[in-house]
């Protein structure tokens, strides 16, 4: 049976700015402003945090020309003449790190980085190798993904045109650290799942938290398994994440990386449990109907519209951080048939206990 998934009702404070280099003040000393991205999601919210004697960056937008012109315009135009002194990175997808090199160099400054971020972007940046290697194509083969689309989904990742040149240097933030920017004082809590080590900014006294993509108002983030590490359980992260934030005032002001800032901080995460919730009982349903399915048939009862090589990286990888969940808990067997391909089974374990668990707080207990 399908969970009614009630919409959490959110305050959107601020109308957002344009991606043209204006600029949102969100709160005393801190602008919010937009660079544009190419794709579905067309654009990245960064930051700029004043400090005494000059502004802190968080996030860059894309490694693209337009987004280094309104870096240029912004510095220009917004920042009453104080220079640019540092950029924090709050984890290294391309988006949000992309031009962490060229902003350190144009500016001169620190980049400011989390250490499983900051390598992860460097590793990442090394060519993709081409063929596909054998340890990453029985990733993939494993799943039961089609050998014609697996060769469709890698030549076009291999392709990413955003792969950003590598920063050379780094200052490490770690869990619990704290920046002291301006008047105020700035927590780093750490987030896992959507990426390695996920650094998010929290000022207690006025209940501000720079998010990243830990918590967005609208989407969920991605959360994947992938060929780098496949026996991750990366959404047992995420949700233990997710609960660490609810130990944040209720009333916090909480900036993402995308889409609108926002209000209504316990509903949000409330409402990504409940979204995950409903992907695991969907995963039941199926695999009670289809027993032996593979993750690939699963993906495509999932997401059943026809998928792009992107969309087939990402909608794998998140439906094996499903099963792979689901599979910690003792809800799914996985085996390997004669094909070389992991079939899927309902255990005895009754579903429903472990899904429901997700509504309520222990998973603080659980995972914490
Ligand atoms: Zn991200």
């Amino acid at each position: 049976m399908k969970r009614p998934l009630v919409r959490a009702k959110l305050d959107y404070p601020f109308e957002a700015p344009a991606c043209d280099g204006s600029v949102v003040e969100v709160a005393p000393g801190i602008l919010w402003a937009r660079m544009p991205m190419p794709m579905a999601l067309d654009h990245i919210n960064v930051y700029l945090v004043k400090d005494a004697s000059g502004w802190i960056l968080v996030d860059t937008g894309l490694n693209t020309q337009a987004s280094r012109d309104l870096w240029e315009h912004i510095a220009a135009s917004h920042l009453e003449g104080l220079p640019i002194q540092g950029l924090i990175c709050t984890h290294m997808h391309y988006d949000h790190a992309g031009l962490a090199k060229w902003l350190c160099e144009r500016f001169d400054i620190p980049l400011y980085m989390t250490h499983g971020e900051y390598f992860m972007l460097r590793a990442l940046s090394q060519p993709t190798p081409d063929p596909l290697p054998p340890s990453q194509l029985s990733f993939y083969q494993r799943a039961g993904m089609p050998d014609d689309r697996i060769e469709r989904m890698w030549q076009t990742m291999r392709k990413d045109p955003f792969t950003p040149p590598e920063p050379r240097s780094f200052v490490r933030l770690r869990e619990k650290d704290h920046l002291q920017i301006g008047e105020r004082d700035w927590e780093i809590k750490i987030g896992q799942g959507h990426s390695p080590e996920h650094a998010c900014l929290y000022c207690a006294k006025d209940q501000i938290l720079i998010a990243g993509d830990q918590l967005l108002p609208r989407i969920s983030s991605n959360v994947l398994v992938t060929s780098i590490e496949p026996e991750a359980n990366p959404l047992a992260l995420w949700l233990s994440s997710l609960v660490a934030l609810e130990a944040l005032a209720p009333n916090t002001l909480i900036l993402p990386s995308h889409q609108q800032v926002f209000k209504g901080l316990h509903a949000r995460t409330q409402e990504l449990q409940a979204h995950h919730a409903d992907q695991f009982e969907q995963i039941t349903e199926f695999l009670n109907e289809k027993p032996g399915s593979s993750a690939f048939e699963t993906m495509r009862h999932l997401f059943p519209r026809l998928l792009s090589p992107v969309d087939d990286m990402l909608a794998l990888g998140e439906t094996i951080a499903h099963l792979s969940w689901m599979r910690y808990e003792g809800l799914v067997h996985r085996s390997l048939d004669a094909a070389g391909v992991n079939r899927f089974q309902l255990t005895q374990q009754k579903p429903a206990q472990a899904i429901e668990r997700l509504n309520i707080r222990q998973f603080q207990n659980q995972y914490a």
